[in-house]
């Protein structure tokens, strides 16, 4: 077996590195599929997945989803096809992600807030030939979809999850009619075609310029990735894991979905409204949980309360942790509170049980496997900086990609020459107790974190700059309370004529924009401030930004 190469687009990983990680067992031979049948086979009536409509052991999402597959297989569907995903947290989700994993289709992570702007490109880049999306929204997604195909050089069929849709084939229905040693068979013979380093999964990069960039991650360390992650933070079968953010996102498949599956935990996946997430929590009795950072608030609710009777372990994650936050997950005893660093990229860094509460505080740990090599680097050289100094972080290691899709150019300048990836977040060492843990310390890449989504200042500028009134923009983050960031944009009129938020929105959406990209704060002005190279200054457009954000929030008369 050779593993396809989409015809040149994938970039592979240097030949010795592939050979060390294979022989540390960093790497499998092993296709995900078959990885999760190992897991069924082992925990076959333990639970496997809880969600607000019910639940699953292990070995019913494990025949479920083999007849899903075998269904698919029927529909037409072959081998490395992509399917494009547009679905939020539900049983069913979980159900397509493995049936699809079995028919050796390869999930395509796209979120349900996506629309024309990003679905009719990245579709086109990866060449998909199903769309799977949610019905019985608010946005019809199958009507969508049907938009999305229409005239498409390779979309064919529309698969859905929930409402039942005319014309769709319904996931849940898939495969009733199929026994399940047929089933089995066919997964079988399409993981008996399967190289370890054929694509398994395409995530979605947050971007560095421009529109997102595909990210291919292989059959080889996929699931490694998300098991290494697992035993980093010592789960077993005991653990009862929650998630409230989208599943079908790198995090929500390495840090949740792959890593309990891996270890035999349940989990329970929850939505991001967290009232509902945490009722569903407490009821299951969950122990572990990933925060990240548009959740921080939720932690102070009172509705969390009923969580912390038997959570046990809180990693949180994607911005600086405020001490009292820390705390209320944190108690020096039964509660256990920690930091990750993850990227769909790849590497993953975690604090662990034994480190000192000023690490897990302060730090977001060290690299979940043993080949992982980090370097902080002087920005734009190939110079590290000494411990304790800020630079970019940079790493290379068994699961960290080599390389995005079909993306020569940038490649060139994301890597450095002997393949260290530029993550374009700022970073430092400190070493404790003979460790060296890994502090963010920012980033240089120009996006805005909103939620844990990800907005490419860039994309948004040409965007708005689409717009005949529009001469220049210039996006920014500003603080929020209850996102960390969200966006705001500076523009300078074209024609004197000042646009309302309803006008620019209006464009947005006409441009077919995912709304989360849409900038929530406008700020015209005559002309924007330069550096003495003559960019945009956007240090001073982002300290300006959140002034006027402070001012506004300073009670009238406060100041006399
Ligand atoms: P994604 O690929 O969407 O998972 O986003 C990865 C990016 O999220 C990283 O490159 C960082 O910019 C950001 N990020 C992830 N974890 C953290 C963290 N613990 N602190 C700050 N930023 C983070």
């Amino acid at each position: 077996m050779t593993a396809f190469d989409w015809d040149g687009r994938v970039v592979p990983y240097p030949a010795d590195r592939a050979t060390r990680y294979l022989a540390s067992g960093e790497w499998s031979e092993t296709p995900i599929s078959a990885r999760l049948h190992e897991s069924a086979q082992r925990h076959g009536d333990r639970l496997a997945l809880i969600t607000a409509e019910g639940t699953l052991t292990y070995r019913e999402l494990d025949e479920r989803t083999d007849r899903i597959a075998a269904a698919l297989g029927r529909l037409g569907l072959r081998r490395l096809d992509p399917v494009l995903f547009q679905a939020t947290n539900r049983s069913a989700i979980v159900l397509a992600w493995y049936g699809c994993l079995k028919a050796g289709l390869v999930p395509v992570a796209t979120l349900a807030q996506h629309r024309m702007h990003e679905i009719g490109h990245i579709s086109r880049k990866v060449g998909a030939k199903a769309h799977l999306v949610e019905a019985g929204l608010g946005f019809d997604l199958v009507e969508f979809a049907r938009r999305v195909a229409d005239g498409h050089p390779t979309l064919r069929t529309v698969l859905t999850v929930g409402a039942p849709a005319s014309g769709a084939h319904r996931i849940e229905d898939l495969g009733a009619d199929i026994g399940p040693a047929e089933a089995r068979a066919f997964v079988e013979s399409v993981e008996a075609e399967t190289d370890p380093r054929d694509v398994a999964v395409f995530q979605l990069s947050g971007g560095t310029t421009g529109v997102p960039k595909v990210i291919p991650r292989i059959h080889a360390e996929y699931w490694n990735n998300a098991l290494l992650y697992a035993q980093a933070l010592g789960w077993d079968a005991d653990t009862r894991l929650a998630h409230l953010i989208p599943v079908i996102h790198n995090a929500g498949i390495s840090c949740a979905l792959h890593a309990a599956h891996s270890v035999g935990a349940t989990l329970i996946l929850a939505t991001p409204d967290h009232v509902a997430a945490f009722e569903l929590m407490a009821e299951h009795s969950v122990t572990d949980v990933l925060i990240g950072h548009g959740h921080y608030q939720a932690l102070r609710s009172a509705e969390f309360e009923p969580v912390l009777r038997t959570l046990r372990r809180a990693v949180l994650s994607g911005a600086k942790v405020p001490a009292d936050l820390f705390s209320r997950v944190d108690d020096g005893g039964t509660h256990w509170a920690g930091q990750m660093f993850g990227m769909s990229e790849g590497m993953f860094l975690v604090t662990r049980a034994d480190d000192p509460e000023p690490v897990r505080r302060t730090t977001v740990g060290t690299p979940i496997a043993p080949s992982d090599e980090v370097r902080i680097l002087d920005p734009g050289t190939e110079t590290e900086v000494p411990d304790g100094a800020v630079g970019e972080l940079c790493c290379r290691g068994p699961y960290t990609i080599p390389g995005y899709f079909d993306a020569p150019e940038h490649n060139a300048a994301a890597f450095t020459s002997d393949g260290f990836y530029r993550t374009g977040d700022l970073a430092a060492i400190h070493v404790v107790g003979g460790r060296r843990h890994v502090s963010i310390e920012g980033r240089i890449k120009d996006l805005i974190n909103r939620g844990g989504e990800k907005v490419n200042a860039e994309e948004v500028e040409v965007l708005l700059m689409k717009h005949e009134d529009v001469a220049v923009a210039s996006v920014v983050a500003v603080p929020d309370e209850r996102l960390g960031e969200k966006a705001c944009a500076f523009l300078v009129s074209e024609t004197g004529a000042i646009l309302t938020m309803p006008e620019v929105q209006q464009h947005m959406d006409a441009l077919g924009v995912a709304k989360y990209k849409w900038p929530e704060r406008l700020v015209w002005v005559p002309e924007l401030p330069k550096t003495n190279v003559g960019k945009i200054d956007k240090k001073r457009l982002r300290a300006d930004a959140a002034a006027l954000l402070a001012a506004e929030s300073t009670p009238q008369g406060a100041e006399s």
